[in-house]
């Protein structure tokens, strides 16, 4: 095996000196590597124009004629406005120059000039940010723009990966095996990152690109698919002895027959929780597909094998529900469940705590209450947490040190697209819900504009009359006064006195959460027929009397969070409705209320949404342990993933990959993670 190339520092390339070196430091480049991978974000595009082509507040290139002498004006302290008259094609436009004074020596009538600027079509002007004597630089059409920070201009990298493929020509090293690159008729790499700094024209940038995408994604997905292969070979996990006989008493009992999509995800489930290997499984399903049922029967296996088993929801009105509803599922079968939440407190929490930690409580539910320190448990096997993308990859960390390497279980009910889900969470399995228990009706969605309330007014009128309940969702209450929403307070003071023969409860985020428990206490008990609330019903909750959500200024919420809230109704075997008021100024905007209004189907919804917000903003912050890659879209280079990830996987699976010099390269980052060891290959 090669010795690993040591890298030549950045300060060996001529021009960086000590105070350079530093401030390149700051944007992350040590080495002339470093500067090779730091690709730009966008290019200027210098193309030679004729302006009959060009939109009006277009940057553009022209090639044009000087027709006037230049007029120049001096404003403020060392500020100076050039204006000249230049013929280009069939246009005599004005170009103005600021802060460069220095041209009006330099320019007489007749000169040939090279002007880019955003054409002003109105004014026939050109606002030049670059204006030079002479023919284009044949080579300078497409122009990196790197991100800067101060002490390093754009210009100042453009000359310094120039000047590195000039003194460095040779040390960007192959480290995809020729197989793939013929396999995918892929570029070479030092041809590929060369062009992605200077590209020739877009086809060569577009095969650049794709190189580099699948370069991005592969060793990504390499470093999943080896940490997934090392955790399977371990059986350093609990080897659940499941008891078939009984989990089937458990399972005759529930009020209704598992559907088929239930039944396949329990298997995918109870399969991993017999193997002595840690699960690390995703389990996604539309709201209302019944997962909550899929977890009470996997915490009820654990249990069955003499271990506890740890459910934690986001919020503790979900926490709650969850607890409600297993102890019903669990009281023929004499599983004790504890609650705990920040609400426990004194006598009440020190008994429960000793009674977690001296396995009294087999089935513990709560919020992150249940990942504070004093939480100890006697042996819990399972952990699973409810709503996954709410929590950081720091709780969900936490929870697992609360056993030794417990099976774990993600729920969630933002469908991301199965394959994407995969890709993205590569080191988790992931099972799908892809079916709604039978004999529900689909929910009528209607958008309508704000203004007619009046018409709202009588349609819930008419449904409250035949004895159903209603929500009301207004945006956040905190951010109600600078983002001009409607307040949830003022909606309830409306609809109290639109409805007088109603009783209309209030919930948000300020109550206590006694409070909370008594606002949700009354509505499911129809002591309350409306409730207006703020998002905090968001997740999970379970009123199946409730036939109808209306949602005010609908557009400022994202897409898979209207389906969210529309799954809160739906629940029974009435028809139940959806309500969008939205003014829905932006196309995006009446994109969304469109699409919500064509399909009930969270998978086709968050897609929509992925598209509609970019990765960043739909799997929500970095915590969400999605990766940021330099050059790759998770949207848009959707297929590359894919197939990366397929490769991924059948090359850590091989035995060529761990010992063949073809690999060396895409391995040695692996090692070095010390995700090569394995105690027996697979
Ligand atoms: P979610 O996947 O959104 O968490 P839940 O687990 O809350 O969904 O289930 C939604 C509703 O559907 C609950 O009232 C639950 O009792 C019911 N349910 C779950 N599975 C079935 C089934 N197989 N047949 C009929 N109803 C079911
Ligand atoms: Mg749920």
């Amino acid at each position: 095996m090669k010795a690993l190339r040591s890298k030549n520092p950045i300060t060996e390339l001529r021009g960086v000196g000590a105070r350079l070196a530093e401030d390149l430091e700051q944007l992350g480049i040590r080495t002339v590597d470093d500067l090779f991978n730091y690709y730009p974000y966008r290019y200027d595009n210098y193309e030679i124009k004729d302006l009959a082509e060009v939109q009006d507040q277009e940057q553009t290139t022209v090639l044009g004629k000087v027709q006037s002498s230049p007029l120049l004006n001096y404003y403020g302290k060392k500020k100076s406005r050039l204006s000249v008259r230049v013929l280009t094609g069939r246009y005599l436009i004005s170009v103005i120059v600021f802060n460069r004074p220095y041209l009006k020596r330099m320019l007489s009538i007749g000169d040939q000039v090279t002007i880019t600027g955003k054409w002003e079509r109105n004014r026939a002007t050109l606002a030049a940010t670059d204006f030079h004597k002479g023919e284009p630089d044949q080579n300078a059409q497409w122009a990196p723009v790197y991100p800067v920070k101060a002490g390093v201009s754009v210009k100042r990298i453009r000359t310094l990966v120039k000047q590195a493929f000039k003194q460095f020509p040779d040390i960007i090293e192959e480290n995809l095996p020729a197989s793939l690159r013929t396999a995918y008729k892929l570029a070479g790499k030092a041809q590929a990152v060369h062009t992605i700094h200077f590209p020739e024209d877009q086809q060569h940038l577009h095969q650049a690109r794709r190189r580099l995408v699948y370069e991005e994604f592969l060793t990504y997905q390499l470093k999943l698919k080896a940490y997934k292969r090392l955790k399977r070979a371990s059986e350093t996990g609990i080897p659940f002895s499941i008891d078939s006989k009984q989990l089937q008493a458990f399972i005759k009992s529930l009020p209704f027959p598992l559907t088929q999509a239930q039944n396949k995800v329990l298997s995918e489930i109870l399969q991993d929780m017999a193997h002595a290997a840690p699960m690390n499984r995703l389990l996604q399903g539309d709201v209302g597909s019944g997962k909550t049922v899929v977890a009470a029967i996997a915490l009820y296996a654990a249990v069955c094998a003499g271990y506890q088993g740890a459910l934690m929801a986001p919020t503790e009105i979900l926490a709650e529900q969850h607890t409600e509803t297993l102890r019903e599922l669990f009281r023929p079968f004499s599983v004790s469940v504890g609650l705990l939440t920040g609400s426990v407190r004194g006598k009440r929490r020190r008994e429960l705590l000793e009674q977690i930690s001296s396995g009294a409580v087999q089935v513990l539910i709560g919020t992150h209450a249940l990942i504070q320190p004093e939480v100890h448990f006697h042996q819990l096997g399972l952990v699973i947490t409810d709503e996954q993308h709410r929590f950081g990859v720091g709780q969900r960390g936490a929870l697992r040190l609360k056993g030794k390497e417990p099976d774990i279980l993600y729920m969630t009910a933002t469908p991301i697209p199965r394959t994407l889900a995969l890709s993205v969470f590569g080191d988790m399995d992931v099972s799908t819900i892809d079916q709604l228990p039978g004999g529900r009706k689909e929910i009528k969605t209607y958008w309508v504009q704000d203004n007619a309330m009046d018409r709202v007014i009588r349609f819930m009128k008419h449904e409250l009359d035949q004895g159903r309940q209603a929500y009301v969702i207004c945006p956040l209450i905190e951010e109600s006064e600078q983002l001009d929403v409607q307040n949830a307070l003022d909606v309830h003071g409306y609809l109290t006195q639109a409805l007088p023969e109603y009783s209309v409860a209030l919930m948000h985020g300020k109550l206590t959460s006694e409070e909370k428990d008594q606002v949700m206490e009354a509505f499911k008990e129809h002591r309350a027929q409306i409730l207006v609330s703020t998002t905090v019903v968001e997740v999970g909750v379970n009123v199946p009397n409730a036939s109808l959500m209306i949602i005010y200024d609908a557009d400022r919420f994202g897409l898979s969070q209207l389906h969210q809230l529309r799954g809160r109704v739906g629940r029974g075997s009435v028809q139940s409705y959806c309500v969008l008021l939205a003014d829905a100024k932006s196309e995006t905007s009446r994109e969304k209320m469109r699409m919500m209004t064509e399909t009930t189907d969270g998978f086709k919804l968050s897609g929509y949404d992925l598209k509609l917000r970019g990765p960043g903003d739909f799997f929500g912050t970095k915590q969400s342990g999605v990766p940021s890659f330099k050059l790759a879209d998770l949207v848009h280079d959707y297929r590359t993933l894919n197939t990366a990830r397929d490769d991924a996987a059948r090359l850590v699976h091989s035995e060529a990959f761990w010992k063949s010099d073809t690999f060396r390269l895409l391995r040695e980052p692996l090692i070095e993670m010390g995700l090569g060891e394995s105690s027996h290959l697979d």
